[in-house]
């Protein structure tokens, strides 16, 4: 099999997006090109994810590269759409290519190839975990795209630390009542009022990025002379460490149901879509990864790491399995005019320096 080149197998996964778990023609594309290079591949992980495996000859670590494969949901006048606008077109198309420059190279070891659904779900990760095909693995190395609002064309970061996120569903429950004998109800409005007051009153330690703010809200309005007894808000919650999040959500449930509790209502407070961890990298394999960049495109093109307030469900691999240690570089590709937008455009002239990190990495480790 001949080196494949970034750009044209991302022209190729542009033009068939789709959504998280329902990847299937972008799997079979990416299932079927590593299997025609020899790699023993498995289909069908936790729904559509994609494994490819080359052992060396030697004993040595289990070294995952991970790259995610789902497009967006758009609606656009009125009709829906699927755009790749997060670029993950582009790191499957990065690391296709590193699969197929790494046939013959891995001398021990395993390396591992996975290329993973769901990710803009936040369940993709978890998918994968729960298919069993995460425990073994030593090493694992995410990368993903930049917008020109984190790095210049061209450059690449080291480190994108994402911040812990989760929203948070709170239901505050009071008692209806005639309009005219509010003193006989418990009007859930006015505790939703008072929760926020004391929401946006919690503080973190300030050297720690986090926010927390209450993005939609929902009550009353049935008649204008009913006593409302039901509310029911989100709250964004975001912290750049796991143990700030810890602080946070417990921070929020007190203020929340103190605050119902108040005026005589009751607060449920609860996380269903689960918690997406923070970053946490290997420092010595993240600086590995800076030495990458500098061999590929040189020093001035090494970008400072990147603080991220965004979730990555990559970290959900070494929040499960801290054994693991993990990288995740930044790859300067002029998205613009932003990531999740509509008209989201990159160059993908910047997809062969990740491509070229990502086999010297496996290299080192494998070669
Ligand atoms: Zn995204
Ligand atoms: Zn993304």
């Amino acid at each position: 099999m001949n080196k494949l080149d970034p750009r044209n197998i991302y022209d190729d996964l542009h033009q068939i997006p789709e959504l998280g778990f329902e990847e299937f023609k972008t799997s079979a594309y990416l299932a079927d090109k590593l299997e025609a290079m020899g790699y023993k591949v498995t289909r069908n992980i936790g729904g559509t994810g994609v494994i490819g495996e080359i052992k060396g000859s030697e004993p040595g670590p289990v070294m995952m590269l991970r790259a995610d494969m789902d497009a967006l949901p758009f609606l656009i006048d009125g009709e829906k759409k699927n755009i790749h606008a997060c670029g993950h077109d582009a790191h499957s198309a990065m690391l296709l290519a590193a699969a197929s420059e790494l046939v013959g190279k891995v001398k021990r070891g395993t390396l591992r190839i996975l290329f993973q659904q769901g990710e803009e779900t936040l369940k993709g990760a978890l998918a994968v975990i729960d298919a069993g095909v995460i425990e073994d693995v030593d090493i694992a190395l995410g990368l993903h795209i930049r917008p020109v609002q984190d790095i210049a064309y061209g450059e690449m970061s080291p480190a994108v630390r994402h911040a812990s996120s989760t929203f948070v569903n709170v239901v505050i429950n009071g008692l209806s009542s005639h309009g005219a004998r509010p003193h006989l109800g418990v009007n859930a409005i006015e505790a939703a009022a008072v929760a926020i007051n004391a929401i946006t009153a919690i503080k973190i330690n300030p050297i720690i990025p986090w926010s927390c703010k209450v993005t939609g809200i929902k009550g009353g309005g049935v008649a204008p002379n009913i006593i409302p007894d039901k509310v029911e808000m989100i709250v964004d919650a975001r912290a750049q460490t796991n143990e700030a999040m810890t602080e946070l959500l417990e921070k929020l449930r007190r203020a929340v149901t103190n605050a119902a509790a108040a005026l005589g209502a009751t607060a449920e407070v609860t996380t269903p879509g689960g918690v997406i961890p923070a970053a946490e990298y290997d420092d010595e394999l993240t600086a590995e990864v800076a030495e990458c960049i500098v061999e590929v495109v040189g020093e001035e093109k090494l970008a400072k790491e990147l603080v991220n307030p965004g979730g990555e469900d990559f970290h959900y691999f070494v929040n499960k399995y801290p054994h693991i240690k993990a990288a995740y570089f930044g790859v300067g590709a002029a998205a613009a005019p932003g990531l999740h937008h509509q008209d989201m455009q990159l160059n993908k002239e910047a997809l062969p320096s990740g491509t070229a990190v990502l086999v010297k990495m496996v290299e080192r480790k494998l070669g």
